[in-house]
């Protein structure tokens, strides 16, 4: 008799915002949900919310840019599972305040390079074993943003746009590299989504920012790697 395996997904920054919708919507599906925060308390609580709604989710203890955090949330999360299905490296931050490159805060653009580049970097390469073994094909996706997008540079948030456009870099090299481990590394541009970093004004819901994410975690098809993503549509 064949039986299903239990799907698992982690995503980082999952207490809030675009990565608990996301969260939330791999739950529903049926997905073993491992809650990556950074706060404790904040973590706790998301995963919390989650099981009392009756879906399976584990809070997992991840500050993006501390290598031991990393390593610890590994040795965590293999004490649950023997495998991994989708990473979502959704974790991020913007400093930007009307900055322009030709006054580029250095010591920012490092701290913001070391969250949304140095973060998904070392996430992946920690959990890349356990994608290895998902019986279905790993599946990472990258949440990235339209700043990164090389058509469309503005002068906006110099250093977040830099980070995104390496993110973007980053996801093309996971995706050559992982080809022969069945995984595949897309990115995704959400929109501008109403959440503490897109603010009151966006004019997205955390749903429809998380729909492309979601789609790309579970329906898109298993050859689609290397690709930066918008609304389900492939961008440069
Ligand atoms: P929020 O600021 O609402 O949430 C960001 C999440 O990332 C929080 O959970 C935060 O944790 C977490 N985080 C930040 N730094 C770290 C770290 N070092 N380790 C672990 N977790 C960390 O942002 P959004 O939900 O809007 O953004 C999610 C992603 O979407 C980001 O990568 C962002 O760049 C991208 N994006 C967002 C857009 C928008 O319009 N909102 C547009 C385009 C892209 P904590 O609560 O502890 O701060």
């Amino acid at each position: 008799m064949k039986t299903e395996h239990q799907r698992t997904a982690l995503i980082t920054g999952a207490n809030k915002g675009i990565g608990k919708e996301i969260a939330r919507q791999l739950a529903q599906q049926g997905f073993a949900v491992f809650i990556g925060a950074r706060d404790m308390a904040k973590g706790r609580e998301t995963a919390e919310e989650f099981c009392q709604q009756g879906y399976e989710a584990t809070f997992i203890q991840l500050d993006v840019t501390d290598p031991v955090s990393i390593r610890t949330a590994c040795g965590t999360f293999s004490q649950k599972a023997d495998h991994l299905d989708v990473l979502i490296n959704n974790a991020g931050i913007l400093e930007d305040h009307g900055e322009t490159i030709l006054r580029l805060n250095v010591e920012m653009l490092e701290r913001t390079l070391k969250s949304n580049v140095m973060g998904p970097i070392l996430v992946t390469q920690d959990f890349a074993d356990f994608l290895a073994k998902s019986p279905s094909g790993g599946r990472v996706i990258n949440v990235s943003s339209g700043a990164g997008a090389l058509n469309d540079m503005t002068t906006y948030a110099p250093a977040y746009s830099i980070s995104k456009t390496a993110l973007n870099a980053v996801t093309r090299q996971f995706a050559g590299a992982f080809k022969a481990q069945n995984i595949v590394v897309n990115c995704v541009d959400p929109g501008w989504v109403r959440t503490d970093m897109g603010g009151p004004g966006a004019n997205r819901t955390v749903e429809k920012g998380a729909e492309t994410i979601v789609w790309l975690a579970t329906e898109a098809p298993n050859h689609e790697t290397g690709k930066f993503w918008h609304d389900k549509q492939e961008v440069d």
